[in-house]
């Protein structure tokens, strides 16, 4: 490949991008650089054609389908059956208190707020894309350890693969625990979040909720022919509603929607994992940049940890690709990284975080202002807007 470095204390040629981690976030930010004439490197400790988990369900929003329509992977995605769902409504509410919005597509002029996406389904389709763009991506390769020197990083891989060198190494492993150099801070909501699959006795329509109660918010999203519930609550809370017979947790349930949603007939896979915000302190180190869940893993409140995380991809490959091949990874390169993420991720923190301490507690005293804020969004249309495009397309 072009441009192939080597570094004389080493046999092991100099990459220019070593990518750890080929996740969604990781997958992405790989994918946009192809075509950059880059000698790209991606790995990844699960096996080719695994995926790392149970599914799970993806809050996408319709800026990160762009993205992935730039990149090539919407179309084979919507291609697969019941791999995305449309979101063409959100309506959000408080139980015992006034005041409700309701965002729709049409008042954005779009086809869809957003779209439920599969996890299993979306690193499939990303894993083919990599294939087909003939990706170096090395499959069952666990990274240890990730450090940064002077003119490149180096990554060690468990044997018996070889350590990798490159000059900038992006680490998108979902929890940055290969690099030292980066220290998260961790804030415990003392929660879980319930998740399953909830059962209606009529068609979801697209529709997603968004209900603040007094034990914490419950969200219901369209997914294929039922629900995707997110159901935020006391950890000993949640073992007790995960252990009820099927029939005493639907009205349980039903009891927290009121009259918002009605007809749950099912509930199926209920699982909790619990509730924190992760947050790096510095997204940049000597030769590295972190991106995605490594960078920040946020509440589900919002839905805005994935896309935040694609945007970070997509933006740091933009940055990649404006900078000269001998200055990736300089220090240069990297302010400007930081430069570029800086408002969006803050906000996307800042916003995430927020709405937790404002919605995810029952302090009677908020209910009103709550109450005020949501009737306010409703009905002045600018605000309503306004707070459509910041949702969608994050903060720029
Ligand atoms: C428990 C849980 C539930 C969630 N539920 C939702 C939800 O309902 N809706 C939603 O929108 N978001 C949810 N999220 C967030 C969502 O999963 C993330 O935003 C998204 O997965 C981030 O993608 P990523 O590529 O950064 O990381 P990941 O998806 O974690 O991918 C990391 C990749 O790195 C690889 N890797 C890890 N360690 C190493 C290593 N040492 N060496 C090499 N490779 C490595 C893994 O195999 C994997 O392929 C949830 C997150 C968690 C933790």
């Amino acid at each position: 490949m072009s441009g192939v470095a080597r570094d004389a204390s080493s046999d092991h040629p100099v990459r220019d991008v070593a990518v750890v981690g080929a996740g969604p976030v990781g997958a992405t930010l790989a994918l946009a650089l192809r075509g950059s004439d880059l000698d790209v490197v991606v790995a990844d400790a699960r096996a080719a054609g695994e995926s790392i988990r149970a599914d799970r369900t993806l809050a996408l929003s319709h800026g990160a389908r762009l993205v992935f329509e730039r990149l090539g992977v919407w179309t084979p995605l919507a291609a697969t059956r019941g791999a995305i769902t449309p979101i063409v409504a959100i309506d959000v509410s408080q139980a015992r208190g006034f005041g409700a919005v309701r965002l729709t597509a049409a008042e954005q002029g779009l086809p869809a707020l957003g779209y439920v996406v599969s996890y299993r389904a979306l690193q499939g389709v990303l894993d083919e894309a990599l294939a087909r763009a003939r990706i170096d991506v090395r499959f069952g390769a666990s990274v240890r350890a990730v450090r940064g020197s002077g003119d490149t990083a180096t990554i060690d891989v468990a044997a018996p693969a070889e350590p990798l060198r490159a000059r900038l190494a992006v680490v998108a492993d979902g929890a940055a625990s290969s690099v030292p150099a980066i220290a998260r801070r961790r804030h415990d909501y003392r929660q879980v979040a319930i998740v399953a699959a909830v059962a209606l006795d009529h068609p979801h329509g697209g529709v997603a909720y968004e209900r603040f109660t007094a034990e914490g918010p419950v969200a219901l999203l369209p997914e294929r022919d039922h629900c995707a519930l997110v159901w935020t609550c006391e950890p000993d809370a949640a073992a007790a509603l995960i252990a009820l017979p099927e029939p005493a947790f639907l009205a349980s349930l039903a009891a927290h929607f009121g009259s918002r949603v009605r007809g749950f007939t099912g509930v199926g896979d209920r699982r909790s994992f619990p509730l924190a915000l992760e947050v790096a302190r510095n997204t940049t180190a000597q030769r590295v940049a972190v991106v995605g869940n490594a960078a920040q893993a946020l509440h589900p409140i919002a839905g805005q940890g994935f896309n935040l995380g694609v945007r970070d991809a997509y933006d740091l490959a933009r940055t990649i690709v404006e900078t000269p091949r001998e200055a990736i990874g300089s220090d240069a390169m990297l302010a400007r990284y930081r430069a570029r993420r800086a408002l969006d991720r803050r906000a996307g923190i800042a916003f995430t975080h927020g709405l937790v301490q404002l919605f995810g507690n029952d302090r009677p005293w908020l209910r009103v202002p709550r109450g005020a804020g949501m009737m306010l969004l409703d009905a002045v249309p600018f605000a309503k807007r306004a707070f459509g495009r910041a949702m969608l397309f994050g903060m720029r």
